[in-house]
């Protein structure tokens, strides 16, 4: 694994909408927080 790519994977976390199914990073910071979808606006709780 690249160095870059490292750096974006501690900082960042995928998460898939629950409504549209489309993959968005989330900052690691709001892991444990609700986000809404930048797509559909709909909101995408945290993974279990
Ligand atoms: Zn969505």
């Amino acid at each position: 694994m690249n160095p870059i790519v490292a750096m974006f994977a501690v900082f960042y976390r995928k998460r898939t909408c629950p409504k549209c199914k489309r993959d968005q990073v989330v900052p690691a910071s709001k892991r444990l927080e609700s986000v809404h979808c930048k797509f559909c606006g709909a909101d995408v709780p945290p993974r279990k």
